[in-house]
């Protein structure tokens, strides 16, 4: 097996179990693996410390499979790991309501690059990483031994696979190819989801609970949900009596699917506004035609996609806040969030903060928010925390 020695600046991060190894954390390689391959890692003492995947052209070089320099990458390791992910999710998910959740969440189930999302009775993966694409076969074999889907269906068409030398690909990997939408669960409202060409793996799993948060502020509500996509929040809105929801997203196939969503679960379409375009230009024409609200989301896309993005993106996140706290009716209600890792819960508040000032109201924070159970953030990867939310009073 090749190996990799690490400098003293490493050992910091070995000995917080931290599973990414850095280029520059590197004293010299022997060997010559292959991308993806696995190889034994050595601390600055020459001592044997774990086992890892090593990927040449990414910035990430070295993913650590195990702290356990005996560990084998093979079967069994995988058995293990979906073992234990699947045992966790029976403790957090009520199945009898919801059939789409994620089973392994990448680093946060010691499982680096590693994306698995349950859709019903199929599993949507994304191997983002070198080390997770090497092993892609004895993962689905084994994903089929231990969870026994109708079909495995991969969706690692995805930029970020380009940085670790891999090609964006798709395509059904075992049994059966999903339809192109699957109908799903979730808290006992019903989804139709584009597994195939969809966002992520199709749906926003992550904001399970935060839109089931939503329902319980919607009654007799006129609600505006921005960056709506298939219409995760407005179901919920709907589902608890809210009066009318307005919906903006740029993609019309989205805005197609949400109204579908709408009828799915047997509520009234003629309640609900439907808007394709820009929410930075909508918000302003709103404010023109002063247009208010009682409740309004704001769940826009990642807007900082890199440290060097965060000013441009703190100036978005800004913009986008004041136009919707000024579009709120005294006493609304503001749900806001930020899916960016980049940007800290500490910066997002301050951005918020900074809108309420420009916008002259009176705003309070009344619950902060997260990414759902199923997408644990395991304690040595802190950067497993990305979604944060704020629900706000209007004054
Ligand atoms: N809240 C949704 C997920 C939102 S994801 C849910 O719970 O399912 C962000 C969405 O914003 C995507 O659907 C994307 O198409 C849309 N989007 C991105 N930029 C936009 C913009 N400037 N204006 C309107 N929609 C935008």
């Amino acid at each position: 097996m090749s190996s990799v020695f690490l400098k003293k600046s490493a050992d910091s991060f070995i000995k917080r179990k931290h599973p990414w190894i850095f280029s520059g954390a590197i004293e010299k390689v022997e060997g010559n693996p292959a991308n993806g391959e696995t190889i034994q890692i050595f601390s600055s003492n020459k001592t044997l410390v774990g086992v890892g995947s090593y990927s040449p052209s990414s910035q990430i070089r070295v993913r650590v499979w195990s702290f356990n320099p005996e560990e084998k990458i093979d079967k069994d390791f995988f058995r293990k790991k979906f073992l234990a992910a699947s045992q966790f999710r029976k403790r957090i998910v009520d199945t009898s309501q919801t059939n789409a959740y994620r089973i392994i969440n990448s680093e946060n189930d010691g499982l680096p690059g590693l994306i698995v999302d349950r859709y019903a009775d199929y599993l949507i993966c994304q191997f983002l990483s070198s080390g997770s694409d090497f092993h892609k076969k004895i993962i689905t074999e084994t994903l089929d031994e231990v969870f026994n889907p109708i079909g495995i269906y991969e969706r690692s068409d995805v930029e970020i696979r380009i940085k670790e030398g891999l090609e964006p690909t798709k395509g059904t990997l075992s049994g059966k190819e999903p339809d192109d939408l699957i109908l799903i669960s979730e808290n006992g409202l019903k989804f139709s989801v584009d597994v195939k060409n969809g966002h992520k793996t199709g749906f926003y799993l992550d904001q399970r609970d935060n839109r089931k948060l939503v329902s319980e502020f919607s009654r007799g509500k006129n609600v505006l949900n921005c960056f709506s996509y298939t219409g995760g929040f407005s179901v919920y809105a709907l589902s608890s009596g809210a009066k009318n929801v307005t919906q903006i997203e740029s993609s019309e196939s989205a805005l197609d699917l949400s109204i579908k969503n709408i009828e799915l679960n047997n509520f009234d379409v003629s309640c609900v506004e439907n808007i394709n375009g820009d929410v930075f230009e909508v918000l302003r024409k709103f404010r023109d035609e002063r247009r208010t609200f009682d409740l309004i989301i704001l769940d826009p896309p990642k807007f900082a996609e890199s440290e060097s993005q965060i000013q441009k993106a703190s100036r978005g996140y800004k913009d986008i806040n004041l136009l919707a706290i000024k579009l709120l009716k005294p006493g609304g209600i503001l749900f806001t969030f930020s899916c960016s890792g980049h940007i800290s819960q500490e910066l997002f508040q301050k951005i918020v903060a900074d809108a309420a000032l420009d916008s002259g109201r009176e705003v309070k924070i009344i619950k902060q928010l997260t990414q759902a159970a199923d997408h644990p953030v395991a304690l040595n990867f802190p950067e497993g925390l990305y979604l944060k939310g704020l629900v706000c009073y209007v004054e």
